[in-house]
């Protein structure tokens, strides 16, 4: 039940990362006191079926059927469809499970019907039963293309097909100038007691939704509510590409590099025991700093992380 000591929480998020920390606060927090405003720069099409992996890694993680193994896709998922199609030659190296394939089917129907990426998420979170509200950063499609030494690639081809190999040189959001926040992403960061950065790639999950006009200004102004958690921990991401990244734009791949990301936006930032050493650098930029067990290994963990973090902001 909501009591009206309950803060509302907006959290922008990517996928693994994200999902971790949105369900998190789940745990202890009314559903609808949080809004998660996802990446959706990993948008891509294959096998003519719309794809939105991060919004749906955040949606299965809520909705209790995640492989937590993975970080990704449904537990216990199979592979049938796609050993099926390798057969007729099709490309096969982006992953997607048989029950998976029905959450692209259903959202490529709607979106040839003219439906906003806003209600489609709506829509399958409520097929989860899915409380926490969840908003793509945009209805307007933008991508993140990634420089590499092997050109320019959208970035699931450089992370999943090309398993983050290539050297980074920079990273484009295309469309982003021209895309909107989605309707209530602007309110929900306005009207939120407490904003937090997900532990989620800071150049290509939190990077992305930053680059579209209006969000980080609206951020900026809120940033003395605004922490962020590092996904970097003892000086690498529990999984690529966010180290590959960051040390490619030239950024140290550690708590201080993240916080250099987010100059200007976070009041705060929530950093692993690994990282104590840092903590005295990040004081001296102004910056706040809780330290704590950051792996969201299993509930008890999460909601220790959870629970820390909102005290930390609340003060
Ligand atoms: P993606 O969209 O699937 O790449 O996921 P995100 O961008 O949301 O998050 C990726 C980051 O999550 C990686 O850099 C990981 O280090 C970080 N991450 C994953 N699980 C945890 C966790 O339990 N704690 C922390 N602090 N970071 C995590
Ligand atoms: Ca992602």
């Amino acid at each position: 039940m909501a009591n009206n000591t309950d803060p509302r929480v907006a959290v922008l998020c990517g996928g693994v990362g994200g999902s971790r920390f949105v369900r998190a606060l789940s745990y202890i927090l009314p559903h609808d006191n949080i809004t998660a405003i996802i990446n959706t720069g990993d948008d891509e099409e294959f096998h003519g079926l719309y794809v939105s992996p991060d919004p749906d890694i955040v949606t299965y993680a809520l909705g209790g059927v995640i492989d937590d193994e993975r970080g990704w896709g449904i537990r216990g998922d199979a592979f049938r469809w796609l050993e099926q199609i390798r057969r007729y030659g099709h490309d096969t190296w982006f992953n997607i499970g048989d029950r998976d394939l029905a959450t692209h089917l259903h959202r490529t129907r709607l979106r040839a019907e003219g439906w906003t990426a806003t209600r489609i998420m709506a829509d399958i979170a409520a097929a989860f039963d899915v409380h926490v509200r969840l908003l793509p950063m945009s209805d307007d499609r933008v991508r993140t293309i990634v420089e590499t030494d092997a050109g320019d690639l959208p970035f699931q081809r450089y992370l999943v097909e090309r398993h983050a190999q290539d050297a980074v040189h920079s990273v484009r959001f295309e469309g982003a100038s021209d895309a909107r926040p989605a309707p209530g992403v602007i309110d929900a960061i306005a009207a939120a007691d407490v904003i937090f950065i997900a532990p989620s790639n800071p150049i290509a999950s939190i990077g992305t939704i930053l680059a579209v006009p209006g969000i980080r200004d609206a951020i900026e102004a809120r940033r003395a509510q605004c922490v962020a958690l590092s996904p970097i921990i003892g000086g690498r991401s529990l999984q690529p590409p966010a180290g590959e990244m960051m040390s490619g734009l030239g950024l140290s791949v550690d708590v201080v590099g993240v916080a250099e990301v987010y100059a200007g936006l976070i009041s705060g930032i929530v950093i692993d025991r690994a990282d104590e050493l840092h903590a005295s650098t990040l004081a001296t930029r102004r910056i706040g700093v809780l330290v704590a067990d950051t792996v969201m290994h299993d509930e008890a963990a999460s909601r220790n992380l959870a629970h820390k973090a909102l005290t930390f902001v609340r003060g």
